[in-house]
Parts: C-alpha cells; structure tokens; sequence
C-alpha cells in the first residue's frame, strides 16, 4: 500500500477545517456541530489515549479471569471434565475435534490477543515520532475496527461450538464467571478501539517532515 508522499500530505486541520466523523462532512474549525448531521466537532479528540488505555486494561484484566476459570464442561462416560479455554481446545483435540478446536482457540485466543497487541502498539506509537508508514498504521486500526464490529462473533463462535460439542461429545458449556468476563473482555476491548481517534496517526509524521 502506498499513499502520497508523506510531505506532501495535507490534514484538514493545515486547512483550518475539521471533518465529521459521523457524515464525514468538512467544516470550518470551530464549528461546534456538524451542519449536516448535528454530531459534535472535535479536530483532535485529546481524552482519545487516556480512554483507550483504560478500555485496554480493563479488557486485559477480564481476560485474565476469562482464561482461569473453566469455560467448559465436559462429561465422558460419567466423568466430568472442567476445562479452561485453552484446557478445552487440547480436550478438543484428544477427542478427535481437530477442526472445533482450532476454531474455538482463533475465536478466543488468536483473535482477542492479536487485538490488544495491535491497540497496544497503535496507542504507543502515535505517542512518539514514528516512521512507521502512516498508510499501513491505519490500515491496522482499520483492521481492528473491523474485527470490533464482530467481535461478539468470538461470543458467539464459543456458544455456538459449545451447543455443537453438546450434541457430539456430551460436553457443556459452563455458563460460569469464565464465559461471562470474556463477553466483557470483548466489550471492552471494542470500546478501547473505538475510543482510538486515527487522525493522530498523521500528526506526527507532519512534524517529522
Ligand atoms: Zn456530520
């Protein structure tokens, strides 16, 4: 991917405009709200990084839960198996379920982890002087963003595979602290992506030039 020469960028804020991020609709800067669709106009959102990080921790901290506590219930021939996620996807796997196991473990593990590392290293790096290019940087956040919007999916993918792992193997799901601090684990997670503001991808590498 590779946009316009960074130098030669031009940010509606040089321009003394703001755009909506609502409607997209360019205003002149101290518009207070979008003429078009009402919504509130702010060039830099300066409360961004802060309410990323505190999103970002507290859907680290329920992941943390999320992975102790069992998620679930397997019962074999009268014996009955707690298993954590990542303890489920190995039980999976010994019961033959290669396929189910590698679903459940990308939708509750690859995913949920690739995604604070991605928000980790957004929110880092908009903080200094980066040469990273700012091209690929929002293509990452747009990624993310994107994951975010079907995040339940990684929900939903847990319960789904639960019900079909029921009727195969007589394994249940446990509905306990574990499932319930992962929903909120997702949550959050989506709420510290959306709290990102991408136009401070652009800012700094204005000040390098
Ligand atoms: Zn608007």
């Amino acid at each position: 991917m590779s946009g316009p020469a960074v130098t030669e960028a031009t940010t509606a804020l040089d321009a003394g405009l703001v755009g909506c991020r609502t409607c997209t609709l360019p205003s002149r800067l101290g518009t207070g709200r979008c003429p078009r669709c009402g919504a509130r106009l702010v060039s830099r959102d300066d409360t961004s990084l802060q309410r990323v990080w505190a999103w970002w921790w507290a859907g680290l901290l329920l992941y943390v839960p999320a992975n102790i506590y069992p998620m679930l219930l397997t019962a074999q021939l009268g014996r009955k198996v707690e298993a954590t996620i990542v303890g489920g996807v190995w039980e999976l796997v010994e019961l033959g379920s290669v396929g189910i196991a590698a679903i459940v473990f990308f939708a509750s593990v690859m995913i949920p982890v690739g995604k604070f590392v991605a928000i980790a290293y957004l929110a880092l790096i908009v903080r200094n002087d980066h040469r990273q290019n700012p091209g690929r940087l929002l293509h990452l956040y747009e990624v993310v963003e994107f994951i975010g919007r079907w995040s339940m999916i990684d929900v939903f993918v847990v319960a789904i595979l639960a019900a079909l792992v029921q009727f195969d193997l007589l394994a249940t799901i446990n509905p306990g602290i574990a499932a319930f601090c992962f929903a909120l684990s997702v949550i959050f997670t989506m709420l510290s992506a959306m709290s990102f503001d991408s136009r401070a991808i652009w800012d700094r590498i204005e000040r390098d030039a």
